[in-house]
């Protein structure tokens, strides 16, 4: 519909606060149909599923929002073996998923030759793509990996406020890049590159939130993440939200039709992005938030495939949707809400459709990033 190329590249700021805003069910539902159709021309019915491998759950750092940080002793800390997370991608490729996801928290145990190591190994025994979303790592790590045969890194940058950002995510010391400098990095060392923000985090304003979709756009993502901020009492911002949080007039909710506004904004500014439809919707949403997501732009779900013994261990929020339910239960529910919908799954590694046709082929050593 050439409608919808021009209300994506020409939308202005005023139009996108409008949509955020919008509380009428008709043109919410206007707003929701036409991301679909703009979904629907540019990457197709076909939902791709990725298998998250949630391979450990140490962490650094201290982000005041997430049940995983440093100090929050409640949590029983694993870290996956080389062989535990070869059989979840040896189970995935056997589900038909087209690519395995490593998420971890900021793990420097993860060392940089380990993660290369088995990136190299899944590459070589499965045709599947490799995604890391290993928190910020150095450039050396990140080009290692890349060069090891990483496909795609996704790395949130959470809100694009700085002073909200710092304030959420305190800064470690030695850590020169700040998380959108990274994100153009991975773009030059040739990954797809996945960004993406929580949604209604006590101090995220309406035109925060609008500034997140406009640096979206601006940054040309190739995957687009978004969920609802869902409060972990484990952490300072579960425990006082009051001292973060806006005046009711000014601060985004965290709720499910904030979410799908915001997924559907996300697909009419950046076309041809995957975005998936989240776990955090469907724990706001169990009954059928998978499906909505997918109705208002999302094009991608993300099965956990982790072992059923850690599921409960990597609680960045808590009563996560699917935590008791094994790689192929996860399976079967995913498969079952697709027909429902009419929709079909993708085969194959469900590249995204925004990186192709970019010129990535310099090394990195060759344009100067490791210089
Ligand atoms: N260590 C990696 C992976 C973090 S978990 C990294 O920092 O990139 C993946 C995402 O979960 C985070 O980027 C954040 O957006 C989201 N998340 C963390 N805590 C959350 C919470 N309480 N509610 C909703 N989403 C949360």
């Amino acid at each position: 519909m050439v409608d919808g190329d021009i209300v994506m590249h020409s939308m202005q700021r005023t139009e996108i606060l409008d949509r955020l805003t919008e509380s009428d069910p008709a043109r919410l539902e206007d707003l929701f149909h036409r991301a679909d159709e703009v979904r629907r021309q540019h990457v197709g019915d076909a939902v791709h599923l990725r298998g998250l491998i949630e391979l450990s759950n140490h962490c650094r750092r201290r982000c005041i929002y997430c049940g995983l940080r440093a100090g929050n002793a409640t949590v029983a800390r694993y870290r996956m073996t080389a062989d535990e997370v070869l059989g979840c991608a040896t189970a995935a490729e056997s589900q038909g998923y087209g690519t395995v996801v490593l998420q971890a928290g900021e793990d420097p145990d993860l060392d940089e030759v380990w993660v290369g190591d088995l990136v190299r190994l899944i590459k070589y025994r499965t045709p599947m793509a490799v995604t890391l979303s290993l928190g910020e790592r150095r450039l050396e790590e990140l080009a290692h990996w890349r060069e090891a045969g990483a496909d795609r890194y996704l790395l949130r940058f959470e809100t694009s406020n700085p002073r909200l950002f710092r304030s959420i995510h305190p800064p470690l010391a030695g850590q020169p890049h700040s998380r959108i400098a990274i994100l153009r990095i991975l773009r030059d060392l040739g990954y797809e590159v996945g960004s993406g923000v929580m949604i209604g985090i006590p101090g995220q304003s309406w035109d925060d939130l609008a500034d997140d979709l406009e640096l979206m756009r601006t940054l040309d993502l190739d995957m687009i993440g978004v969920g609802p901020y869902i409060p972990h009492p484990e952490t300072p911002m579960g425990r006082h939200p009051r001292r973060w949080r806006l005046p009711a007039d000014r601060q985004v909710p965290a709720d499910e039709p904030m979410t799908l506004k915001t997924i559907a904004l996300a697909r009419l500014l950046c076309p041809r992005a995957n975005i998936p439809s989240t776990t955090a919707l469907a724990t706001l949403n169990p009954a059928n938030g998978r499906e909505r997501g997918l109705q208002c732009g999302a094009n991608v779900i993300m099965p956990n495939v982790t072992p059923l013994g850690y599921r409960k261990a990597y609680e960045i929020y808590p009563n996560k949707a699917c935590i008791a339910d094994s790689a192929q239960a996860c399976n079967h529910c995913v498969l079952w809400r697709i027909a429902a919908i009419g929709r079909q799954v993708g085969r194959g590694r469900g590249d995204s459709p925004n990186r192709q046709g970019r010129d990535c082929s310099v090394s990195p050593t060759q344009n100067g990033i490791l210089l």
